[in-house]
């Protein structure tokens, strides 16, 4: 099994080699790889009164992307600020179960809240929401222990609080649906 990232607009691309690299370990099974074109945001995705973009709009783009690779996902990464109706924004979002994922690094920047920078915890937190959306697209839903992975964060400290990791019960359903563990 492949994932491919694909970069979405430009990303800072130190920050994806390292999420790559925690993906590898995380998924042993699984064949990581950056995309070498980026892809540009979706201007229809734009919402200019909200300043954010239209996650799944996005997430429809990449889809049409993973035809074009011989990857079986996609993990688009964005800085651009993302929302879907009724939430006033999303770290990320994925097909579940599918082929598409999208995080947004822009509300994962420590400076983002005025913090100072802190690479490593750029990288942590931006990994944490990687597996949580790649989660999805092997069809796994949110999971209420708040330090599973795959708790659904609406904050920062959410997301801070949560392990990299899958618990012991999302970790036997991985498992289950195939074999990237
Ligand atoms: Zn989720
Ligand atoms: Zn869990």
């Amino acid at each position: 099994m492949e994932l491919a990232i694909l970069r979405i607009g430009s990303v800072n691309s130190d920050v994806v080699h390292q999420v790559k690299q925690r993906l590898s370990e995380i998924f042993p099974k699984m064949v990581c790889v950056i995309l070498d074109s980026e892809m540009p945001i979706p201007r229809e995705a734009y919402n200019a009164k909200r300043k954010q973009f239209h996650s799944s709009r996005i997430l429809a783009e990449i889809n049409q992307h993973v035809e074009k690779t011989q990857a079986t996902r996609v993990l688009g990464i964005t800085y651009g600020d993302l929302y879907v109706p009724r939430l006033n924004f999303v770290f990320g979002e994925a097909e579940c179960p599918g082929k598409a994922a999208l995080i947004s690094l822009c509300r994962l920047e420590p400076e983002f809240y005025g913090d100072p920078s802190n690479i490593t915890l750029f990288v942590e937190r931006s990994v944490k929401e990687a597996v949580h959306e790649v989660g999805h697209t092997l069809g796994l839903a949110h999971c209420r222990a708040p330090t599973c992975v795959m708790f659904f964060s609406n904050s920062i400290l959410e997301t801070d609080r949560k392990n990299p990791s899958f618990c012991e019960r999302c970790r036997s359903l991985v498992v289950k649906y195939c074999s990237v563990l």
